[in-house]
């Protein structure tokens, strides 16, 4: 029978869902239905920051070894002098396939001019329609939080995420994500140069600090984080997402705020 989209009724469309459901599909990435398995009129050009240097552009994508990308990530990055062009380098840097997925590049948000830096591990599904960086619920918590102890984000702070693309239905990102965006994520904080690092949530501790201890661990000391030999003061706390979820945890994260802001008031 010929596919007819006036007669599918309520119960197709429900057994429809049901079937997306079961097979994995938990929300849709977009408000335009797309055709996946139309061939483009014009054959795709391999991504020209993943390309190799003289090779010719090919009609189909190579998947490079994710090193080699890395490699392309940290060479772009070393390239950049300012904020700008870093967020520049990133919205056009192809190597990611979390971009693909994504509806926007989440760079940042805050005040880039301000001493603290806040970093979590990647955009959610809020974030990625609104193109900022710990926007909805989650943004509003952490400003809560921040507010608690005297500091607003539009003035005295600058957050960013390991990740700047969302991964499909705020699943965890991969080592390998994360091995290619690292480079960008150091050179944001190169050119933002902190006077103190706050990281939020167990993926952004891990990476940043090189340890597999779970946050729970890293959480209440300080560390520091080697910035070409300047040591910089590093707090770990809780994601305000896992506090959404675990708000008995908020006490905890209260006495980490309360040392943070102490440890401001003695940096100046
Ligand atoms: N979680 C993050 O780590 N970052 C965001 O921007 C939003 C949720």
């Amino acid at each position: 029978m010929e596919y007819n989209p006036a007669h599918i009724d309520n119960r197709d469309i429900a057994a429809l869902l049901r079937w997306y459901m079961d097979s994995g599909v938990d929300e849709s990435t977009g408000l335009e239905t797309m055709d996946r398995f139309s061939r483009p009129d014009t054959p795709q050009k391999i991504p020209p920051t993943i390309s190799q240097a003289g090779q010719q552009a090919r009609t189909v994508p190579v998947l490079l070894p994710v090193e080699e990308i890395a490699r392309e990530a940290q060479k772009q990055a070393d390239c950049c002098e300012t904020l700008a062009e870093l967020e520049e380098v990133i919205s056009n840097f192809n190597g990611c396939l979390l971009k693909r997925t994504a509806t926007h590049t989440v760079f940042a948000d805050g005040n880039p001019d301000s001493h603290i830096m806040l970093i979590g591990d990647a955009p959610g599904d809020r974030e990625d329609r609104e193109g900022t960086a710990f926007a909805g619920e989650v943004g509003e918590l952490l400003d809560r939080m921040f507010g608690a102890i005297g500091l607003e984000r539009a003035q005295d702070f600058y957050v960013t995420n390991i990740l700047p693309w969302r991964p499909p239905g705020n699943r965890k990102p991969t080592d390998e994500e994360i091995t290619v965006c690292l480079p960008f994520i150091r050179k944001h904080i190169e050119l933002f140069n902190p006077g103190l690092i706050i990281l939020l949530g167990g993926i952004s501790a891990n990476n940043l600090l090189g340890s597999t201890a779970g946050i729970a661990r890293l959480k209440g000391k300080w560390k520091d984080y080697d910035l070409k030999g300047r040591k910089i003061p590093v707090r770990a706390l809780f994601h305000p997402v896992y506090l959404l979820k675990q708000p008995r945890a908020k006490g905890s994260a209260w006495q980490d705020l309360l040392e943070i802001k102490a440890k401001i008031g003695d940096l100046s």
